[in-house]
């Protein structure tokens, strides 16, 4: 209920100026996103790389809607790759890209070739891109574009959610090699007809994917912040001998840092998801709604690390 009436709220322009104004919301932003302009992005990638994390950057923007707009969020990502490839920060750093902020909704077609440039300077500067996973009534197009993207540029990776029922069946699909899966438990408000409404059903959902992929011959990227969802996680790294280079595992800027670096001191490869610009309402409503206690979360973040 809680959760819904969040996600609503992300859509709503009225909500965004009320929290955009409140006292601590400049406060929350920082710690969750690193700020507002590229450089922003590169000193903190800079900092999670000299701490030994890998990184993906996301330039915070969605549901665009003039080709205008698609044409100056490719741009701010061809600059952002040529930034840190001279910062010597690729590969250890790649991006992450949302279809929708590169005209997914008004053109499927300018989407793929705003993401084929991306990708072309992804691979210039010796890294990769991985494309988000939005709403379901995006999976199937975000599939096709990746599948085209996959003949010029076969390390293009994907974000498949856990809660939609298709992703089983899904991660059967792309769990060959070569096939890079973000797998995550998915952030959107979806019907009961398409996605495990429960999160006892999601988690075992996750689980059946992350056999799937980790007993593929893929290189499955394990985006969770769940302590049960990692403890498996390494279980099944053990039992299907992949070392660091054949896994890896994700978490957002700013959420148990301390896992993180926990797990990377033990070996294993470990990347943070860092989304920076100005345009950070959609996603941070979207980690307020993950659960409600996140709501004291987001309260105990201002004055804690843990
Ligand atoms: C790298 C990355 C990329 C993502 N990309 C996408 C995407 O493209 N599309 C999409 O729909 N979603 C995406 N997500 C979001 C994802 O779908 C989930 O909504 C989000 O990660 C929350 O699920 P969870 O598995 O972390 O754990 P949850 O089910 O939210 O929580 C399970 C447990 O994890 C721990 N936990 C979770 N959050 C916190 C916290 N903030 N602080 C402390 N402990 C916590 C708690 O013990 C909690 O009980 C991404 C997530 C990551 C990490």
């Amino acid at each position: 209920m809680l959760r819904s009436v969040i996600l609503a709220a992300s859509r709503s322009s009225q909500v965004e100026r009320l929290v955009a104004t409140a006292p601590y919301t400049r406060d929350v932003v920082r710690r969750f996103v690193a700020g507002a302009a590229t450089d922003d992005a590169l000193r903190a990638t800079r900092g999670l790389v000299d701490d030994g994390l890998a990184v993906t950057l996301d330039h915070l923007g969605e549901d665009t809607v003039t080709p205008e707009q698609a044409t100056a969020t490719r741009d701010e990502y061809l600059r952002l790759l040529k930034m840190l490839a001279a910062a010597g920060l690729t590969p250890a750093a790649e991006v992450s890209v949302k279809l929708s902020a590169l005209g997914q909704m008004f053109d499927e077609q300018s989407a793929y070739d705003n993401a084929r440039a991306i990708c072309a300077a992804a691979d210039a500067a010796g890294t990769t891109v991985t494309l988000d996973m939005e709403d379901h009534t995006t999976t199937d197009s975000t599939l096709e574009v990746l599948s085209r993207l996959r003949k010029d540029f076969p390390s293009t990776g994907a974000v498949l959610q856990a809660y939609l029922r298709r992703t089983e069946s899904d991660c059967r699909e792309l769990s060959s090699a070569g096939s890079r899966v973000r797998l995550c438990k998915g952030a959107y408000k979806e019907p009961e007809s398409v996605a495990y409404q429960s999160a006892r059903e999601v988690d075992r959902s996750y689980v059946r994917c992350m056999n799937i992929l980790m007993s593929g011959d893929g290189y499955p990227m394990l985006a969770t912040h769940d302590p049960r969802m990692i403890a498996i996680g390494e279980d099944r790294a053990r039992w299907f001998d992949r070392g660091p280079e054949r896994f890896e595992f994700q978490m957002l800027y700013g959420i148990r840092p301390e896992e993180q670096a926990r797990l990377a001191g033990e070996g294993y490869t470990v990347r943070t998801y860092v989304p920076y610009g100005d345009e950070w309402y959609g996603y941070l409503m979207r980690r307020l709604a993950e659960r409600p206690a996140n709501l004291v979360f987001f309260g105990r973040a201002l004055i804690s690390k843990k």
